[in-house]
Formats: structure tokens, C-alpha cells, sequence
């Protein structure tokens, strides 16, 4: 199918990507590297009458670390993102995660932003950021917010994000030293979305267990954490029959779900506890 006709503006500052946006409300949409965007719009589930291109933002590219804060760009594409020392240092939860998103074509193209914009509930990154304790920042009409990511997934493909705002970067606290870190999915061939995936950290606080691919948005299992806070693996798997209600979806059938989250998370407790 062809996408239903557009007009397209490649801004050249972020101011101008506000006003574009603004003027034209829910008629615009951002595109950043399109991986997703493109297949909505030939398929015609998007039909914006404007796409506001910001691949030429500088402000919107680069990864840095300072304050004890790791912050992407929005642009980073995932490709470079893999590559990133910064990232395997201080962020080793994304290091695992990146090579998990479609293939080398799509990671070259998609950027963090994108994926964290979109809001996919079976997508790696977001799951990542929450496991993480990470933060959102956002442009908008009224100025630039920081959002946290425990508030920024609000239902599917609902995020805190309104139609005027730009997500500008996303920033994650340093690993602490005591810190450890697990991911693992299961797919049905390698570079699909998930059936059911997991993010997960754990330090001298507690853990942070995030499910993707099993709910309309990331979902942390509060009550698997409380376990494992105890060393109690057995304990927090069966307390995912309370925190998981796994609906079927085009990857798999909910009890399926819940039964490979299960054994991910055995798996991935093993990390946590190495
Ligand atoms: P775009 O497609 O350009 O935009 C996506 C959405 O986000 C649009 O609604 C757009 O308006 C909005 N948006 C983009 N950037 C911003 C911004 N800075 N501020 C506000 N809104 C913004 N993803 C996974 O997570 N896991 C996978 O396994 C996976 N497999 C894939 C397999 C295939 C075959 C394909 C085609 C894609 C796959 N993807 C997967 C999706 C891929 O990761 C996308 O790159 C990503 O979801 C979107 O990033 P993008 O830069 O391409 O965004």
C-alpha cells in the first residue's frame, strides 16, 4: 500500500519543530529514523497531513556522561548506541539489551528516542529504561519538563508525551558499583519482538524486575521484586501469577506468556545474584 499524501518539513532548530508541531496539533507527527513510522503510514494506521522531520537536530544527537547521569540524544540511532563504551560502562543493562532490537538495518535507522516515543509494549528499550530508574526530557509548546520513567508509560502506546512535544533525550543514574544487571527474551526467531522479555536490576536497595511483551505498557512486578529482596527466587516466580496478566496478542498466546516470563525469570535471577 502507498501512505495517503503528506506534507514534510525538515526542521533545522528544535524551536522550529515546536512551532510546526504546535500549529498543527495531532495533524503532525515527528519522524526520527522512521523504522516504525514508515510501515504505519504505508499500511495507512497514520495518516498525519504534516510529517515534521528532526534528523537534522544536532541538540537531539550525542552521548554524555556528567553529574553522574548517562543522557542519549533522542537520535542516537541503536546501532551507535551498541557501539558505545559510555553505554557499556554506565549503562551495561542497554549494552544487553540493544543487539535484542530487529537487525542490524532496522538499529542502524531506529533511534532511542523513536523507541521510547512509540511506546511499543513488546520493545526492549522502554522496559530497559524503567528497570533502570531512568528519566525522559521532553520540549514542548510550554518549555522543556524532565519526566520520570515510572510515570512516563501510561497505557498502549500512551505515553506522557503530548502532541506538540519533542522527546529530546533520555538520561540514566550511573550503575552503582554493587550494581547488577539481567535481560533476557524469548522470540520466535531472533530480531522478532518479544513473546515475553525481562529487564531487570538489582542493588543495595532492592530490584527493579520489568516484563515487556506480556501487558499494554512495561510492566514491573512489584511483588516478584519484594521477593527477591528476600534471596527468594521460587517465591517471586509465583508472584508473578499476581503481578502478570498476560493477554494474547500477535506473538503469543497469555498463558504461553506467563509461563515463559516464569522461566525468564529464573534465568535472569541468576544473573542478578552471580
Ligand atoms: P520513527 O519510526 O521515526 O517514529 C516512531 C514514533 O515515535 C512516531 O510516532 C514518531 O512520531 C515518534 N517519535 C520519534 N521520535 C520522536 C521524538 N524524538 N519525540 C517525540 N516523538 C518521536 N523495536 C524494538 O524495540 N524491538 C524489536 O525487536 C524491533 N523489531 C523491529 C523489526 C522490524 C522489521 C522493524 C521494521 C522495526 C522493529 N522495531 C523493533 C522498531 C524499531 O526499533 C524502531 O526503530 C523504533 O521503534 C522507532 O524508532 P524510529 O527512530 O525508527 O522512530
Amino acid at each position: 500500500m502507498k501512505p495517503r499524501s503528506f506534507d514534510y518539513v525538515r526542521v533545522k532548530s528544535l524551536a522550529e519543530a515546536v512551532i510546526a508541531l504546535a500549529r498543527h496539533g495531532a495533524d503532525a507527527k515527528i519522524i526520527a529514523g522512521g523504522q516504525s513510522l514508515v510501515p504505519l503510514l504505508n499500511m495507512r494506521m497514520a495518516a498525519p497531513a504534516l510529517l515534521v522531520d528532526i534528523g537534522a537536530l544536532a541538540e537531539l544527537k550525542g552521548i554524555s556522561f556528567a553529574g553522574g547521569w548517562l543522557r542519549i540524544g533522542a537520535l542516537v540511532c541503536q546501532a551507535e548506541a551498541e557501539r558505545s563504551a559510555e553505554i557499556a560502562q554506565h549503562a551495561p543493562l542497554l549494552a544487553l539489551a540493544l543487539p535484542h532490537i530487529g537487525h542490524v538495518a532496522i538499529r542502524n535507522r531506529g533511534t532511542i528516542g523513536g523507541s521510547i516515543a512509540l511506546a511499543d509494549p513488546a520493545a526492549e528499550l522502554p522496559a530497559c529504561l524503567l528497570a533502570l530508574g531512568g528519566e525522559v526530557e521532553i520540549e514542548g509548546a510550554k518549555g522543556a519538563r524532565t519526566v520520570a520513567a515510572d510515570d512516563f508509560f501510561k497505557d498502549l502506546y500512551e505515553t506522557a508525551l503530548g502532541p506538540g512535544d519533542v522527546l529530546t533525550a533520555i538520561r540514566i543514574p550511573a550503575a552503582a558499583k554493587n550494581m547488577r544487571v539481567g535481560f533476557g527474551e524469548l522470540a520466535r526467531r531472533r530480531g522478532d519482538f518479544a513473546m515475553a522479555g525481562l529487564a531487570a536490576s538489582r542493588d543495595g536497595t532492592g530490584a527493579r524486575l520489568v516484563f515487556f511483551g506480556v501487558g499494554s505498557t512495561p510492566v514491573r512486578a512489584k511483588a516478584a521484586e519484594a521477593a527477591l529482596a528476600k534471596g527468594a527466587i521460587e517465591e517471586a516466580v509465583a508472584a508473578l501469577d499476581r503481578d502478570l496478566d498476560p493477554t494474547d496478542d500477535i506473538h503469543s498466546i497469555g498463558a504461553v506468556k506467563r509461563h515463559l516470563a516464569k522461566t525468564l525469570l529464573r534465568r535472569v535471577a541468576a544473573e542478578l545474584f552471580n
